[in-house]
């Protein structure tokens, strides 16, 4: 069986950008509008001759209810049935208090995790990854899911967590 990657993160911080961008599709859902993704979707991925499945979730607000707290349920599942996690964060924005949730419940789950700095869309925005050290998941790598800047390195590290 092909290995499984989740994507998880809170809402809006790129994820089903940084999905289609690793599939080389535009199929993720992608709105400007947080949270669309409401369910998780699986994909047929590859990189350097290695396939895996991707996963998109919908974002996952920890504190969520309603509606929302079912989208995180779906994150969760995906988490529970993947061999490891891609996590999205918002460089230019930093570390918030539903960022720092999801790193609870992914130390709970205690998968390998892959640190995606999202929204560097330039090098001098590479200084804003440099923060997420503070998370304590090893190191952020700062990528642009919407331009594929540092997406092959990005790929590179998911495969030695797969
Ligand atoms: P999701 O909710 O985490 O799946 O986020 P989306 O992929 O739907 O993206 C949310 C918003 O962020 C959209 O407006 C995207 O165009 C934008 N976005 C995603 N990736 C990037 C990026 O690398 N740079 C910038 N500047 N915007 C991005
Ligand atoms: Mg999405």
């Amino acid at each position: 069986p092909v290995p499984v990657l989740a994507v998880v993160g809170r809402p809006n911080v790129g994820k089903s950008t940084l999905v289609n961008r690793i599939i080389g599709r535009r199929e993720a859902v992608v709105e400007d509008r947080p949270g669309v993704t409401r369910d998780r979707v699986s994909y047929d991925a590859s990189w350097n001759g290695r396939a895996f499945t991707v996963v998109d979730t919908g974002g996952w607000d920890p504190d969520a209810r309603g509606l929302a707290e079912r989208i995180a349920a779906q994150a969760e599942i995906a988490v529970s049935l993947a061999d490891a996690v891609l996590f999205v964060v918002d460089a230019t924005v930093g570390i918030t208090d539903a960022d720092e949730a999801v790193v609870k419940i992914l130390r709970k789950a205690n998968k390998p995790v892959v640190l995606a700095a999202n929204k560097v869309d330039a090098q001098h925005l590479e200084g804003e990854a440099y923060g997420l050290w503070n998370l304590g998941l090893g190191e952020p790598h700062p990528i642009s899911a919407a331009h594929g800047r540092g997406t092959g390195d990005l790929l590179d590290a998911v495969l030695e967590a797969l």
